[in-house]
């Protein structure tokens, strides 16, 4: 039977300067099976219909709410709402929502602006898709894409009703999958899992027309009813895997009025699941969906990978897109990145208990941005979510990313049940002494599909309370199918707390912080110098600087000695011979030492706070 192509789309609010991985690899599959297909970044497209045409402070202008739709208010549903059927009386419900939850009134405006917009967006991207006659259109369904995915398929479906409609992505596994059937009949089948095995089959189906055989995690409707596989195993070893191909978002940007607007960066794909999780799942994680299990790409791999794709596109920022790095490219692909002196600029999300020594290793390999999973700095708290982690270790990373030149992302979590309140009045009150740390961002904790608080809230003190209330106004289904499709879920705690009622101190230390650094007056810095048996220390923490210190000798070594955080018998017998007195003067002079707020101490270990210079 002759092959028609396959279409392959990924819509908003997937990041605009980023090429779709899940695009890349569908195409790549596509070629490996021989079947024509073609890639649609569709939310590039909306970005160069929207605003291609403005002056360049109105394309940043638009880039910024695009984000902030997408991404920092899509705990609300602000981005897919964009997409939804406007209906008067859930509007201004909706309207309602977000006003409680603090969206500023131009960002509402804003909303409003986009929903006008969208029909038209919605029937130039028809015209696209169907213009190479395709047999068939994947979308590509992960966090905020699921209403545009549906939005488009609707008129796709209207127009050619032959069309066979497929959805896969992290938004469509475990029951999710079949409630997408179940709630929309644009929809003809859902993958869930990830496709490679099957992959090749099911793409020459549906390019000549054929059944589509059955295989794991499949689901599909036979009239009224919906079938769906049991999930299967992510078996195919990394590097089967054939190399993203990205040259369709490179040619819709290079040929648009946006060339130019941002910096490209590259997605990679190193590793599956998180080696971490296997240990100890963290109770608020709902990422991996089923499948935890950690597998990774060979650094050989890898290597050929980023300097094929950074070669190919003629860029040199690089972001994996894993949930964790595989330790073992410390030892193997950093020293080979390195070897290479290429000017990457490398994000990868890490550990937060990496050594100074393997942090230089990165550094030098070209990583520049870490996201640690910090989570918080309060050590009950961190056990509690089996972070395997401790506060003194998160500051350490924060500390010597600062001096290495390594940007971090990093958040506080607040809500997990049996937290302690007086945590965050102490983190409250240590805020002040970290402001030359880069600052974070306070988000309350959510509690989505796949996590240990979802599969048993009641062990953990929680009460489920069915889906977010933005998702039962998106979403116009019966309510066991909106149950069934919700990622996240509304909670409640068996003790009857209310958190944010104890991290109003807290949030207004971290917003002070985050204002500080954004005004770019006078940052923020408290750093230290080496001297021959002397160290000086500067001080401009506001607040606290400014001060300047000058270390003698025993001071000097004690405070050197806390660099990586440690007891008084460690920092006694960390110090040179002639320069031990015994733990009470080590005491001595770290008390003095905390009284300059120069130290951090938890359990007994003292963690030195200054950069070095
Ligand atoms: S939060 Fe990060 S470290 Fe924890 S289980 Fe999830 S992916 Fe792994």
């Amino acid at each position: 039977m002759p092959h028609r192509p396959i279409a392959f789309v990924s819509m908003p609010w997937h990041l605009l300067a980023t090429p779709s991985i899940q695009l890349g690899m569908l195409t790549a599959l596509a070629e490996r099976a021989d079947v024509p297909s073609r890639a649609h970044s569709l939310y590039l497209q909306f970005a160069i219909d929207l605003c291609g045409t403005d002056p360049p402070a109105k394309q940043r202008a638009f880039q910024e709410d695009y984000t902030n739709l997408g991404d920092v208010w899509s705990h609300v549903g602000a981005g897919e709402w964009v997409f939804a059927v406007p209906r008067r009386e859930r509007d201004a419900q909706y309207r309602d929502l977000l006003k409680r939850a603090g969206l500023p009134a131009d960002a509402w405006r804003t909303v409003q602006a986009l929903r006008q917009r969208v029909r038209a967006f919605l029937e130039r991207c028809a015209d696209e898709v169907l213009a190479a006659r395709p047999a068939a259109v994947g979308f590509t369904v992960t966090n905020g894409q699921t209403m545009p995915s549906l939005a488009l398929a609707q008129v796709l479906k209207a127009r050619d009703p032959q069309l066979q409609i497929v959805f896969g992505g992290a938004r469509c596994e475990g029951e999710m999958g079949a409630a997408l059937l179940r709630g929309f009949p644009c929809v003809d089948l859902v993958v869930r899992g990830k496709v490679e095995r099957h992959a090749g089959a099911l793409f020459a189906a549906l390019a000549s027309g054929a059944p589509v055989a059955r295989f794991p995690g499949l689901c599909w409707r036979e009239g009224e009813q919906v079938h769906a596989e049991p999930e299967g195993a992510d078996d195919v070893p990394m590097d089967d895997m054939p190399v993203p191909q990205f040259d369709e978002y490179f040619a819709r940007l290079e040929s648009s009025p946006l060339r130019g607007a941002f910096y490209p960066e590259l997605p990679l794909e190193t590793s599956r699941g998180c080696w971490w999780g296997m240990k100890s799942h963290c109770k608020f994680c709902g990422l991996n969906g089923g499948t935890m299990a950690f597998r990774s790409k060979s650094p050989e791999r890898v290597l050929h990978e980023i300097e094929a794709q950074t070669r190919k596109h003629g860029v040199l920022d690089v972001t994996a897109v894993d949930n964790i790095l595989d330790m073992r490219y410390l030892k193997t692909l950093m020293p080979a990145l390195r070897e290479r002196a290429l000017d990457l600029n490398v994000f990868f999300e890490v550990k937060a208990n990496l050594s100074f020594e393997q942090l230089q290793g990165l550094r030098a390999a070209g990583v520049r941005r870490l996201q640690p999973g910090i989570e918080s700095l309060s050590s009950p708290i961190l056990q509690l979510m089996g972070k395997g982690t401790t506060a003194l270790q998160n500051l350490r990373l924060l500390k010597w990313c600062r001096q290495l030149g390594l940007r971090v992302f990093w958040n506080v979590l607040y809500g997990f049940p049996g937290e302690d309140p007086a945590e965050y009045a102490r983190m409250a009150e240590l805020a002040p002494h970290l402001s030359h740390l880069p600052a974070p961002n306070l988000v309350r904790l959510m509690i989505d599909r796949f996590s240990p608080y979802f599969a048993d809230p009641a062990r953990h003190g929680l009460r489920l309370e069915g889906p977010l209330p933005h998702f039962g106004l998106l979403y116009d289904v019966a309510p066991d199918v909106l149950a069934q499709l919700s990622p996240s879920f509304a909670h409640g705690y068996q003790d009857g707390r209310e958190p944010s009622s104890y991290v109003a101190a807290l949030r207004a230390r971290i917003d002070a912080w985050q204002a500080h650094e954004r005004s770019g007056a006078g940052r923020s810095t408290l750093t230290y110098r080496r001297g021959a048996g002397f160290l000086t220390i500067s001080d401009l923490r506001p607040g606290l600087g400014p001060a300047r210190y000058v270390l003698e000798p025993r001071q000097a070594a004690v405070y050197l000695a806390c660099d990586a955080g440690a007891t008084v018998a460690q920092v006694e017998a960390a110090l040179d011979p002639e320069l031990r007195a015994g733990n009470a003067e080590v005491t001595a002079a770290l008390d003095e030492l905390h009284g300059a707020h120069l130290l951090y101490e938890e359990d007994g270990r003292h963690l030195a706070l200054a950069v070095r210079e």
